[in-house]
């Protein structure tokens, strides 16, 4: 059984395209599958054009969010719905092509666990996303170490058990191959389609980025979650102690040998009460954001409110966690 997962936020001239397209690139394939919609919270009538489709096919699944939550929450909604073994998410405004699910499939059938889709052509404003895109993967492949191409590419495809016991928050969701690979799985790349878009617009410009570097750094510490945070915070401790013990080693050395005294100016002490402010922030923001996410983590509360669902037909579905 194959789980098709695809996040709509506005999307109501998507859906009609997307579930067709859908429906004839799995047709040839010959297994079960099920398409698991997403509305996240959409305000132009998307909800009434998934239901109206899920009303005509019971493998057209629907989880209507009670506001938005953001891409990645949509796309753990439908994670969490999933009764698949295999798992491909997909973006819902036909940027990704449906088409090529087939050639991931081919692709996990030869041992791979996670199959990342890789838009070698890229149809996104070059400038505004596509650059800021390059440098990231750049930086994410680095700091990772898992080298692929296009970590952004919501197309991707799992073996169920890579997902499991995964939560994704913010951008994360482009980070579970490198997870997963950290974990042992085999993860691999697959040249994919990429389509400007048709209908609708983009939800996103270029603050993005910074918002996808930061949940690279926060993977990157949260890597060995019980122990690494003390390290870090440790060294970053440290590294400021020895600053501020240096400087001031430097600058009663300038006092004994040259006679300057700039000890008590505002520059150097301006300098130096930044620099300190400013890791302190750094790292208060992680920690912050790492309590919420052990906050979610511990009482097993789902980051996404479900008003209503169509067609599921296990008990406790969706939302199993
Ligand atoms: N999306 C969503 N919630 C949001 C923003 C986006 O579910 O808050 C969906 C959107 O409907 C689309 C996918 O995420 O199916 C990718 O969004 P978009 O096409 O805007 O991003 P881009 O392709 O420009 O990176
Ligand atoms: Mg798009």
């Amino acid at each position: 059984m194959l789980s098709i997962i695809s996040p709509l936020y506005n999307e109501r001239d998507n859906v009609r395209p997307l579930y067709q397209a859908v429906v004839a690139a799995l047709d040839g394939v010959g297994r079960p599958y099920e398409l698991i919609l997403v509305n996240d919270g959409s305000t132009d009538g998307t909800a009434d054009e998934l239901a109206a489709l899920a009303a005509t096919d019971p493998r057209l699944k629907v989880i209507n969010f009670r506001r938005n939550h953001g891409q990645t929450a949509a796309m753990m909604a439908g994670i969490d719905a999933a009764s698949g073994e295999i798992l491909i998410p997909l973006d819902g405004d036909l940027q990704n092509d449906p088409a090529d699910i087939p050639a991931l499939l081919a692709k996990l059938e030869e041992g791979y666990d996670v199959v990342s889709g890789w838009r070698f052509n890229r149809q996104d404003a070059a400038l505004r996303r596509n650059l800021p895109s390059r440098i990231a993967n750049w930086l994410i492949s680095r700091i990772s170490g898992v080298h692929l191409h296009d970590y952004g590419c919501s197309l991707k495809a799992y073996r169920r058990e890579v997902l499991e016991g995964v939560r994704l928050y913010g951008e994360m969701h482009r980070f579970v191959p490198i997870y997963a690979s950290w974990q042992g799985a085999r993860v691999t790349e697959l040249p994919v389609r990429h389509h400007p878009r048709r209908f609708g617009q983009s939800k996103y410009g270029l603050e993005r980025i910074g918002k996808v570097l930061l949940d690279l750094m926060l993977v990157k510490f949260m890597g060995d979650f019980t122990t690494k945070p003390i390290y870090v915070f440790g060294a970053a401790g440290l590294f400021s102690l020895a600053l501020g013990v240096l400087s001031f080693l430097y600058a009663c050395g300038l006092k004994l040998f040259e006679g300057v005294s700039f000890i008590l100016t505002p520059l150097p002490l301006l300098s130096v009460f930044a620099t300190l402010m400013g890791m302190m922030f750094v790292l208060l923001g992680f920690l912050a954001e790492m309590l919420v996410r052990v906050y979610y983590e511990a009482q097993g509360k789902p980051t996404y409110l479900i008003r209503d669902s169509i067609n599921f037909d296990r008990p406790g579905q969706p939302g199993r966690s």
